[in-house]
């Protein structure tokens, strides 16, 4: 059941702050509900979680029209987003997690109606097929939007590769936070970059241990 999954993923939340020393605070958990149908994401809203993530343009959209009675959500974006579809999609979203190109840069820039909160994506683990900014050339990238007066770059994302150990997440977290952390050390106003989006539900907890403070998580939240 989902309240009793939530409990679960809250009480990992918890642990793994515990590990670190950290405040369990510190984390938002993010509750991904793109393999969901609208009745399971409201369920999820009404255990109390608010933050909630969709990768898919047209599902989100539908599923927000559907849920326009509960105004008390913050919308995520999580996925690729299609230039075409950015004009529909970015004044409906709170954060958008997967910003990854100047040309997509260009067109949020061009669409949006207020500051977007963006995470810009990195390719940590240099995997060919990941999305992503490389990160040898995530300074130059980013500072490249400090012309973008719609974008505000509030951290960093990425993802694990897939199949990856324990050892291997230890790795890739701990350098996103770094390349954050450098980020933020330099002080710009359109890229304060104070937070970290990294853990699904496979590896959250490494995540949180190396200093995550939002987390992604879908399959353990809707699982039977
Ligand atoms: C699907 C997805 C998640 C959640 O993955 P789970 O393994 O279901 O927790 C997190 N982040 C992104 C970018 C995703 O596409």
């Amino acid at each position: 059941m989902i309240s009793d999954n939530l409990q679960e993923v809250q009480q990992e939340i918890q642990d793994s702050c515990a590990l670190v020393s950290r405040s369990s605070s510190e984390v938002t958990l993010v509750g991904v509900t793109k393999s969901v149908d609208t009745e399971q994401t409201i369920e999820l809203a009404n255990q109390g979680l608010k933050h909630l993530a969709e990768n898919r343009a047209d599902q989100f959209l539908a599923k927000k029209k559907e849920m326009s009675h509960l105004t008390d959500i913050s919308w995520h974006f999580i996925g690729n987003l299609q230039r075409r579809k950015v004009k529909s999609i970015i004044n409906e979203i709170d954060y958008f997690h997967a910003l990854d190109s100047l040309k997509l840069a260009n067109e949020i820039q061009k669409r949006a109606e207020r500051t977007i909160r963006c995470f810009v994506e990195v390719n940590v683990s240099g995997e060919s097929s990941k999305q992503g900014i490389a990160y040898e050339e995530l300074e130059a990238f980013i500072e490249q939007l400090a012309s973008f007066d719609k974008i505000k770059v509030v951290g960093l994302m990425t993802l694990a590769p897939l199949h990856s150990t324990q050892k291997e997440q230890h790795e890739i977290f701990a350098k996103l936070k770094s390349l954050q952390e450098m980020i933020q050390e330099k002080g710009l106003d359109f890229a304060p970059c104070t937070q970290t989006s990294m853990g699904m539900s496979n590896d959250f907890s490494v995540a949180i241990q190396e200093g995550a403070t939002f987390i992604r998580v879908g399959t353990a939240l809707f699982k039977n």
